[in-house]
């Protein structure tokens, strides 16, 4: 049954990687076609007319400036030759900080030593604390690899992002509370607090931030990102802070597992379909988890190295070449890099994950409004807003497959209020954002290349992908694909991309049952 399912999941990825191909051939002759039509046209002209400034009319070419599009063609694009180089050199990183700690890849070991069989059974929360959303889950396993999910959804706040630990906490707490009495059928009204006091919950934690993990349920804070800077978390246990909001909220929780949510994603999504040894996030932040083998991990010393075959791994992948010797930086990378917090540090996840695209984007039309090479009637105080240009509106963007670009039109002109675009204007800006998140796709390929290669399985897994980028932004699965076929060659047809929907709150809650287990 087990193989039917990974032959049938084959197949279907070998079709699609097929198609994939396909359709990058013809979009290259597409791309190429436009370039040589627009660098024999006569460049782009701006006509003043006669009747004054008050009039003044713009007459253009429809395509973008060849020139323009060369320069940000050569300065976005990552070639194979470069994707190899940067595989390569993340499989070096993996081995060193397998090796010791204190690594540029963290390697964090999770203590999860076993993957589901499909057979737990049990009801158990879990927390997620991404970078945008907290969200708490009720799970409901039934023990023949299904389950059933309820869950609140909660958007964290810039000045969440800021409180100190405690009170974070303890808004967490509260909405636990809720959540569990708004749960409860049958209960008379006035009595939810004697049926909250009367009993007991087992929970899994998804935390997304690097934590130096010294026991399933015990984890130090070491780094946040993604624009939490509350005093003490880093250097806290958070499974201890969690702990004590609960009680301080006078609620029966035991916290069971402390999980990363690549951990949870790739637990959960193994839940459903056993060949998966890799879980991604490509969401607010960019991170992965895998299989690794204990005699792989020479740095692990816990008491389980002694029988345990495998153990999986947090890399922490976002902070991969922080030393920046491999991949190729524009000096728009460099501008976001100095403009978000921890400047030097996340190199990885600031060219990847959805934080930091569309501000990568914002800045290069910044400054082809400023070389008069966009928006000749000018930008907007919008535009010039940090963090206004979302990365939902790069999905947007590239997902306009209208004549004239009206999509992009309003995103531009009624979002970001710039008073006048032309057709040029809006090719330009969807190229940019072809090309930004062309190369995120590639370089999240390129991560993955070197994770299935480091565990020797081109032969064939399934990579379980989470997160709002990999699900929402248009023709990003198919671009890994590409990009895995650059690296992998025919080794690609096996490996398997899929989307896993909720990994983090049903893994949290999978890894909180398997932890029960070895009680
Ligand atoms: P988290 O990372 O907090 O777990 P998600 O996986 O939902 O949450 O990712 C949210 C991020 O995804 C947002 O910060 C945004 O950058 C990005 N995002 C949201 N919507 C889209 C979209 N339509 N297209 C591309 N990226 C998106
Ligand atoms: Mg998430």
């Amino acid at each position: 049954m087990g193989d039917n399912q990974a032959h049938f999941w084959l197949g279907l990825t070998t079709g699609i990687a097929v198609c994939s191909v396909a359709f990058s051939v013809y979009t290259g002759m597409v791309l190429h076609q436009t370039l040589t039509a627009a660098s024999k046209s006569a460049p782009a002209q701006t006509v003043v007319s006669k009747a004054g400034p008050a009039q003044i009319q713009f007459q253009q070419d429809d395509s973008p400036s060849s020139e323009t599009l060369e320069r940000l063609h050569s300065m976005f694009t990552i070639n194979s030759e470069k994707l190899n180089q940067i595989v390569k050199h993340m499989i070096v990183e993996m081995r060193k900080g397998l090796q010791a700690d204190g690594q540029a890849l963290l390697m964090i070991p999770s203590h999860v030593v076993n993957r589901p069989t499909g057979r737990e059974v049990g009801s158990f929360l879990a927390l997620d604390l991404g970078g945008t959303n907290f969200r708490v889950c009720e799970v409901v396993l039934d023990g023949h690899s299904g389950a059933r999910v309820r869950q609140s959804k909660h958007t964290i706040t810039d000045a969440q992002k800021h409180m100190p630990a405690n009170e974070l906490f303890d808004f967490f707490a509260d909405c636990v509370r809720k959540f569990l009495i708004e749960g409860f059928v049958n209960v008379p009204r006035g009595k939810e607090e004697a049926e909250l006091q009367a009993r007991t919950w087992k929970l899994g934690f998804t935390f997304s931030f690097a934590v130096n993990q010294t026991a399933i349920d015990r984890g130090i804070c070491v780094y946040m990102g993604k624009g939490f800077v509350n005093p003490g978390i880093v250097g806290s246990d958070v499974v201890v802070l969690l702990q004590e909001a609960f009680k301080r909220k006078n609620l029966n929780i035991d916290v069971q597992a402390l999980v990363n949510d690549t951990t949870g994603t790739l637990i959960s999504h193994a839940y459903i379909q056993p060949s998966t040894r890799v879980g991604v996030i490509l969401g607010t932040g960019t991170n992965c988890a895998y299989v690794e083998k204990m005699e792989n991990i020479p740095k692990y010393k816990g008491d389980d190295a002694e029988y345990a075959k495998e153990m999986i791994i947090n890399m922490e992948w976002g902070t991969f070449d922080d030393e920046q010797v491999v991949i190729p930086r524009t000096k728009y990378d460099k501008r976001v890099d100095r403009t978000f917090n921890q400047e030097g540090k996340a190199t990885f996840e600031k060219l990847i994950s959805g934080m930091y695209l569309g501000e990568i984007v914002r800045f290069v039309i910044v400054d082809l409004v400023k070389n008069g090479e966009l928006f000749l009637a000018g930008g907007s105080p919008e535009l010039n807003e940090p963090r206004s240009f979302e990365t939902a509106f790069m999905s947007r963007i590239e997902r306009d497959h209208t004549l004239d670009l009206n999509d992009t039109r309003s995103v531009l002109e009624e979002m970001l209020k710039i008073p006048r675009t032309t057709l040029a204007d809006r090719r330009l800006v969807k190229t940019l954002c072809e090309l930004v998140g062309k190369r995120s796709a590639r370089l999240s390929a390129a991560g993955v290349a070197a994770v299935v290669t480091k565990m020797n399985k081109l032969d064939g897994c399934t990579v379980g992908i989470d997160g709002s980028l990999f699900e929402l932004y248009p023709h990003f699965s198919n671009r890994m694909r590409d990009a895995l076929r650059e690296i992998l060659g025919i080794s690609a047809e096996n490996i398997v991309l899929e989307q896993a929907r909720d990994g983090s709150g049903q893994g949290a809650a999978l890894i909180a049952a398997l932890a029960n287990e070895g009680n």
